[in-house]
């Protein structure tokens, strides 16, 4: 089950994280093997190989499960499909397909939520207009529409206002209106949070079922995209704990190998509600490269090639900013900035909204 030195680590998906996972995984002496529909991605740069292929071309699938000695993924929207055709062949996936399935579908993951006693936003399951119109009812307004399946960075979601529909004869419309916006797709109604602060836990689970989490950072969104992460977060203490409390609840509920992303509210009161997770590496924990002894990237290939879990400890405060689309044009002036680290992610074209690196600043 180890993966010795000089063993290969597959990982499905070419972006910025398969990126660091590959360099991560390069500095111990271990190989990645990127799965990749896309001719020009970012971990190809910097990978040992590269198959080109779709996710559900059985036999480019194979002869790449027959290449690697673990399978991992860098992003949660793999067909369950691919899974299943490395799984026929033996193939070891890690994390496995029960977390993949669960935060594929906005419904499950709240209802797995649920299960372990933990809480999540009132939601209401949406298939048509007139369950919308129920659900509308039931969680009140404002709320959020999201499609259970295939929604990120805010992608898939619209937001119910809390006068939408309230002019006479406007009710119909309001709710059309958002059921067309998401592309009339099975969703969840959520009731808005009106949340202090966001916080998320990146935690990991090894082979042996040991449990390290990062500290918690606080997190800013805009736009549904991830702005900033600032570390130690500004959160009570209780609800740092209380958040890491329910990840490690959730990695062993879910017999997980790997990291996990969980993000949280946090409310007023300093309760601690899940907004979602992520079976994988997360934007919001950039910073521990710089910042940790043991970044969340190392951590997840430990876990995946069966090492001993790393020290999650945190030697420095610090503030991690996503580059978004041309904020990336600044890298020179940024370079220059002292205790800045720049992770550029050498993706050739700028569009808005795009993730295209990220800062570290260390606080010293
Ligand atoms: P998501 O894609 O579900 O993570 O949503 C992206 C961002 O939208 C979150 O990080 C929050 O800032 C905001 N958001 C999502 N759901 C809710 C909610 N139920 N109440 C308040 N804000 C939300």
């Amino acid at each position: 089950m180890i993966v010795e030195p000089n063993g290969v680590i597959g990982i499905l998906g070419g972006g910025q994280l398969g990126r660091m996972l590959s360099l991560a995984a390069a500095r111990l002496g271990l190989r990645a093997h990127i799965y990749t529909p896309d001719e020009n991605s970012p971990a190809a740069d910097v990978a040992h190989a590269v198959t080109i292929g779709d996710y559900k071309d059985a036999e480019k699938l194979n002869r790449f499960g027959g290449a690697v000695n673990v399978v991992t993924y860098e992003f949660e929207n793999v067909p369950a499909e691919t899974v299943d055709i490395l799984a026929a062949n033996r193939v070891r996936v890690a994390p496995g397909g029960k977390a993949l399935g669960i935060a594929q579908d906005r419904l499950i993951e709240k209802e797995f939520v649920n299960s372990l006693g933990a809480r999540t936003a009132p939601f209401f399951a949406v298939d048509d207009l007139a369950s919308l119109e129920e659900g509308l009812r039931k969680v009140g307004r404002p709320a959020i529409l999201k499609t259970r399946r295939l929604g990120y960075d805010g992608k898939g979601q619209t937001t119910i206002g809390a006068g939408d529909g309230d002019l006479a004869g406007t009710w119909d419309a309001a709710i059309k209106k958002a059921w067309d916006e998401i592309g009339a797709r099975p969703s969840i109604l959520e009731g808005f949070i009106d949340f202090a602060m966001e916080i998320s836990v990146i935690g990991a689970r090894g082979l042996s079922g040991e449990i390290r989490c990062y500290d918690a950072p606080q997190n800013i969104h805009k736009g549904g995209i991830l702005r900033r992460s600032i570390v130690p977060s500004p959160a009570p203490a209780s609800a740092v704990r209380d958040a890491i409390a329910i990840a490690s609840n959730m990695l062993e509920a879910l017999d997980y190998i790997g990291v996990i992303g969980v993000e949280f509210f946090v409310e007023k009161s300093g309760g601690v509600i899940v907004n979602e997770f992520a079976p994988r590496v997360h934007n919001s924990g950039h910073w521990t490269t710089d910042a940790c002894a043991i970044s969340q990237f190392e951590q997840h290939i430990r876990a995946v090639a069966g090492w001993p879990l790393g020290d999650p400890r945190r030697h420095s405060d610090c503030v991690m900013d996503n580059l978004i689309g041309d904020d990336a044009a600044r890298w020179l002036e940024l370079s220059r900035e002292p205790n800045t680290c720049i992770h550029l992610y050498g993706k050739r074209d700028s569009l808005p909204g795009r993730k295209m690196g990220h800062v570290t600043r260390i606080c010293v």
